[in-house]
């Protein structure tokens, strides 16, 4: 169902009236957990004052060690809620369980399938059941057709609103958290006719390449670019090594629009 073979026009996602996979990239930023009202409303009102229209914030968090903050659960959902009435943004944030799908629908735009759960089958049988767009994470060693297939079962299940994400895959290099496979991005777009996004922050773990990664993901015809900011992040509660905060987040998007503007990427 996902298969270019099986429908020849691009998917396009309507969130909110933000068209994702309609040509104009879409930008998802925002926290990688959400912490608190204000942590989020912070960088809602950054997003806001550029003109965007999504925000994401993590309120279940998968995490390595289960000594570290897990996150929020229903009350970063709710504080998720709240902001994005107060700023008028969409909402995308990280369900782990069928359980909490069916709560989160009430409060989210769309919800986020991580790359640990890219192949939790009972989740993505449960996200095709439900009447809200998916992004789905591309697996932390998924092949790309593995990746395909992770969507095929949230389609079989009747839904169709689905974002690949690609996020950078585990290889033997150590320079970045994960290896950016930029590839990916044209041939998910020849092999299926979905939109596709590319996550600079946990691909690269590093501030540093968040702006080239973000060229190179336009460039090569990503649907969309996700990037975590925060207010502080020195005191984040998580991924404190490569999130941006509000000045640094003004100056990447300056500079991705200006890319954009250069090559002529339709805005
Ligand atoms: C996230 O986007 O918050 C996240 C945990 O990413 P990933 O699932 O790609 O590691
Ligand atoms: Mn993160």
């Amino acid at each position: 169902l996902v298969s270019r073979k099986e429908k020849s026009e691009d998917t396009v996602i309507n969130i909110n009236n933000e068209l994702v996979g309609a040509g104009a990239p879409s930008f998802v930023f925002g926290p990688c957990a959400v912490e608190s009202y204000e942590q989020v409303a912070q960088v809602a009102a950054s997003i806001r004052d550029k003109g965007l229209k999504l925000i994401r914030g993590g309120a279940y968090k998968p995490r390595t060690s289960p000594y570290d903050f897990q996150g929020l659960g229903l009350e970063g959902l709710k504080i998720l809620k709240q902001v994005s009435d107060e700023y008028g943004l969409a909402v995308i944030t990280e369900i782990v369980t069928p359980a909490d799908l069916e709560v989160a629908v009430d409060y989210v735009d769309v919800i986020q399938i991580g790359a640990r759960n890219m192949q939790n089958f009972e989740l993505l049988k449960a996200a095709g059941a439900i009447n809200k767009p998916v992004l789905l994470k591309r697996g932390l060693a998924a092949t790309i057709d593995e990746f395909i297939h992770a969507a095929e079962y949230i389609m079989s299940k009747g839904n169709e609103n689905i974002i690949l994400c690609e996020r950078g895959i585990r290889t033997y290099e150590k320079a970045t958290r994960n290896t950016l496979d930029i590839s990916a991005v044209p041939i998910l777009k020849q092999e299926t006719h979905l939109p596709v996004m590319v996550d600079v922050t946990h691909s690269t773990g590093r501030r540093d390449l968040l702006l080239p990664c973000a060229k190179a993901a336009i460039a090569i015809g990503a649907d969309g670019v996700m990037a975590e900011v925060h207010p502080d992040p020195s005191i984040a509660l998580s991924d404190q090594q490569q999130q941006m905060d509000i000045p640094t987040f003004d100056a990447f998007y300056d500079e991705v629009l200006k890319f954009m503007k250069q090559y002529e990427v339709k805005a």
